[in-house]
């Protein structure tokens, strides 16, 4: 095991590494910038080192920065977290290049994974469904993208391979349409991804977003910790999440996760990893996958009873994944809120200072938070201030807690979406399940006009 972890992160996973590490008995050094020298991680350190101002593009971006980091303070490895540096294949070179372990996949993989279009050619070969669509990268040639869409069939989605973040896509519905669509996609992608390459899926109308969770060794052992629904989305921005994913057959989770596991050996994956796809009238298919810790993955760990980020720690270090797959189960239900600063309805970031935070608790609640009272929230970073979780038995019984738990939480000084979820928890078509990923918005939508 390493003696010693750097965390490349800041926020609430900062944290959640640096518990993990403790638990292990590894040491944590934890890096911030001038916006972040008052989080909770921060002075909890035995160690901590200044990487840079605000602007993530100096702090958590800079690659030398981090590096040196890990140098000046004597780290064997270096966790990216997720977002910032976490699926960026260079920096995870340049980690093993000045002697570091990077504590996920190969750069290899994370290239192959990052390249929607190549990501997409992988599965198809290892077998894993994918929405139907271009073989590739869309041709310049109008003739030829014009016979595709109407192979694909309308409505079509095209899609930067470089995209990210919800970016980089455009839905075309008619003929007429798709030559300009194709153009507008490509000079976009370029701009904001580096790479104008575009490819054509058909767009699937009410999909819900489930996920699977992986987890792979070094030794071509790979397992699935099962499924997660995540259509609860705003902008293509999960806001909560839930595992089991209501009214799915266990028998199709078997099957999609045995083809998540059989392409994880086929690419030599290591570490965690997650195969995002859109299901539709009973069918999965696949649109990306992170290979990284997800901000959801608090709710498989509930119901497997699995720490996700130690052993992604331990199998960076050359362990050998401690369980199999007979030996996982999945046990009741979980769901995780995600609290953001903004206005609860019309989302509006609202950093500031918390004068007081009551987080909830009992029977079934997990916190993960870096925020307590007086602390300022920067207003440079992504809105999250943390996650409520709660585990039960049953569905009714993980969302009766979740109502407890959101009525307990005390956030005051800044606005968050507290009142949001606590009026989704009772909300008749959540509360059935099986939502789509179009549900929120219109809900939004309504509770706004
Ligand atoms: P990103 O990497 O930007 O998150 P994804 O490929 O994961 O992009 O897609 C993000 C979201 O866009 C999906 O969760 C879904 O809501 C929507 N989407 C993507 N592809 C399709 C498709 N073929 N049909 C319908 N919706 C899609």
């Amino acid at each position: 095991m390493f003696k010693k972890i750097l965390v490349a992160n800041r926020g609430e996973i900062a944290l959640r590494i640096q518990r993990a590490c403790r638990e292990l008995g590894v040491k944590a050094v934890m890096v911030y910038s001038e916006a972040d020298r008052e989080a909770k991680y921060v002075k909890l350190a035995e160690e901590a080192v200044c990487i840079g101002p605000a602007s993530s593009a100096l702090s958590y971006l800079n690659m030398p920065a981090i590096i040196s980091a890990a140098e000046v303070t004597d780290a064997e490895a270096i966790h990216p977290g997720y977002g910032f540096l976490s699926e960026n294949a260079d920096f995870a070179e340049r980690v093993e290049r000045s002697g570091f372990q990077f504590i996920g996949p190969t750069p290899e993989s994370i290239r192959i994974m990052g390249d929607k279009v190549s990501a997409k050619q992988a599965m198809i070969k290892a077998g894993v469904p994918c929405v139907p669509g271009s073989e590739g990268e869309l041709p310049d040639d109008p003739v030829q993208i014009k016979r595709i869409a109407k192979m694909v069939g309308y409505p079509v989605i095209i899609k930067a391979a470089g995209g990210g973040g919800g970016r980089g896509m455009r839905v075309v519905h008619t003929e007429a349409a798709l030559i300009n669509a194709v153009a507008m996609t490509k000079s976009e992608a370029g701009a904001a991804f580096g790479n104008p390459a575009v490819y054509m899926e058909k767009y699937l109308q009410n999909p819900r977003h489930v996920e699977i969770q992986i987890l792979a060794d070094k030794y071509k052992n790979a397992v699935y910790l099962g499924e997660r629904d995540c259509s609860m989305q705003r902008r293509h921005q999960k806001v909560i999440e839930e595992a089991p994913a209501p009214g799915i057959s266990r028998k199709l989770i078997e099957r999609v996760g045995e083809r998540c596991v059989a392409a994880c050996k086929k690419i030599g994956y290591r570490g965690a990893g997650t195969f995002e796809f859109l299901f539709e009238d009973g069918e999965f298919y696949f649109i990306e996958m992170n290979t990284r810790v997800q901000v959801e993955h608090p709710v498989t760990e509930m119901t497997t009873g699995i720490d996700i980020v130690k052993t992604q720690i331990m199998v960076a270090a050359g362990e050998k994944l401690p369980f199999t797959q007979r030996q996982i189960q999945i046990r009741g239900h979980a769901i995780e809120c995600r609290l953001n600063a903004e206005d609860a309805y019309k989302c509006i970031p609202s950093p500031g200072r918390i004068t007081m935070w009551h987080p909830p608790g009992g029977p079934g609640v997990r916190v993960d938070s870096h925020v307590y009272t007086n602390y300022f929230v920067p207003p440079n970073y992504d809105s999250m201030i943390g996650k409520i979780i709660v585990h039960g038995d049953t569905r009714e019984q993980a969302l009766a807690r979740m109502r407890t738990a959101l009525g307990e939480t005390v956030v005051e000084g800044i606005n968050t979406n507290i009142a949001l979820h606590r009026e989704l928890m009772v909300d008749a078509k959540f509360m059935e399940g099986g939502t789509n990923i179009h549900y929120l918005e219109a809900w939004l939508a309504n509770h706004n006009r």
